[in-house]
């Protein structure tokens, strides 16, 4: 037998550093919640059926937000706690959604039903000229974590994965898409926007936005299942467009450093299309690159990393990753239609 224990046995649970990342994941989860507790009554879930035990889901919130921090530092465990946390949100969603049209009213956020179909948050508003709150939480998480919102925090992005996953390492899509999806979310959003110029009634609109909500769920099917890649949030939908896009307002990125090989094993991570030949000699990935953190482990050389603005010292992916452990439980809490 050998004497040296299995990697993965002697990797400690916790590296150094993680404990004040989790910290302040919970404090920051627990402020934000805190905030929304005290101000906006009552807006979790658990106050509106039992008063005063808003409070006691801060503090469950908090503790979660903590222990997903804590197992995505581990970059060998951020790809399967991202997938599985952002399927969990998406169940709660989604869930609340349903419990909410079986008569529990409690589940739903206003009574006033939306589409929960991510590309109404931008082709609502170009369809109304108003109804900019979604647009607004949507440019907040822009600004903390950039495209992350399409990895780890979009409702129906987590089904682009779960139809992806079903093929084990991704196919590059043909190169006609990456200019051809910008093409296609601009003539979606213009094409809501001429349907509220021409006074087309809501009813009909609600009825376009469901067609194109089940077209997408079909590329899904056809596509992301097939190919391994995200097919759905690669073309399909505008906001994948618009947060890889506008996204670069926030500093984080990601760099592939000078000691690179070229070995390309970090390609067969990349579920977003944003790893070729030519993104790895300019050192960074394609602008689809949405944050996700999957490729890091797959690199022998430790050449892939988080940066903030030009510094790339490990500490930045501590604060990504408390950002975004802290959305995606603060999501958890308050997210529904
Ligand atoms: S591209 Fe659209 S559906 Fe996919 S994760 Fe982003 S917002 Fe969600
Ligand atoms: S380049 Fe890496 S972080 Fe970016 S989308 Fe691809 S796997 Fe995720």
């Amino acid at each position: 037998m050998s004497p040296i224990p299995p990697k993965s046995l002697i990797r400690p649970m916790l590296s150094a550093g993680s404990i004040p990342a989790m910290l302040a994941s919970a404090a920051f989860t627990g402020g934000l919640l805190s905030v929304v507790q005290s101000n906006v009554h009552p807006m979790l879930l658990a106050e509106r059926f039992v008063p005063g035990s808003g409070w006691v889901e801060v503090g469950l919130l908090s503790i979660y937000a903590a222990i997903v921090c804590g197992a995505m530092l581990d970059p060998v465990r951020q790809p399967r706690w991202r997938r599985w946390t952002w399927r969990v949100f998406s169940v709660a969603f989604y869930g609340q959604l349903l419990l909410g049209l079986a008569g529990i009213e409690k589940c739903l956020m206003t009574g006033k039903l939306h589409l929960p179909v991510p590309a109404v948050i931008a082709a609502g508003p170009a369809y109304r000229g108003g109804g900019f709150f979604m647009l607004g939480l949507f440019l907040t998480t822009l600004v903390l974590v950039g495209p992350a919102w399409c990895s780890h925090l979009c409702y129906l992005g987590a089904w682009d994965d779960v139809a992806a996953s079903r093929t084990a390492f991704p196919r590059a899509l043909p190169r006609w898409v990456r200019p051809g999806k910008i093409v296609f979310a601009l003539a979606v959003l213009l094409a809501a926007f001429l349907m509220g110029l021409a006074g087309i009634d809501g009813t009909t609109a609600a009825v376009v936005g469901g067609i194109f909500g089940i077209a997408g769920v079909v590329v899904m099917a056809r596509f992301s299942a097939r190919t391994g890649t995200m097919a759905h949030c690669l073309f399909w939908c505008p906001i994948g467009v618009l947060a890889t896009r506008l996204g670069r307002i926030s500093l984080f990125r990601l760099t592939i450093r000078s000691s690179c090989t070229g070995c390309r094993l970090c390609f067969r991570a990349c579920r977003y299309d944003a790893l070729h030949p030519e993104d790895l000699e300019r050192g960074r990935p394609a602008a689809s690159c949405t944050l996700c953190g999957d490729c890091i482990q797959s690199c022998r050389h430790d050449s892939i990393r988080y940066r903030f603005s030009r510094y790339g010292m490990p500490a930045v992916r501590h604060v990504f990753i408390v950002f975004v452990a802290s959305l995606h439980a603060v999501f958890l809490g308050l997210a529904r239609i």
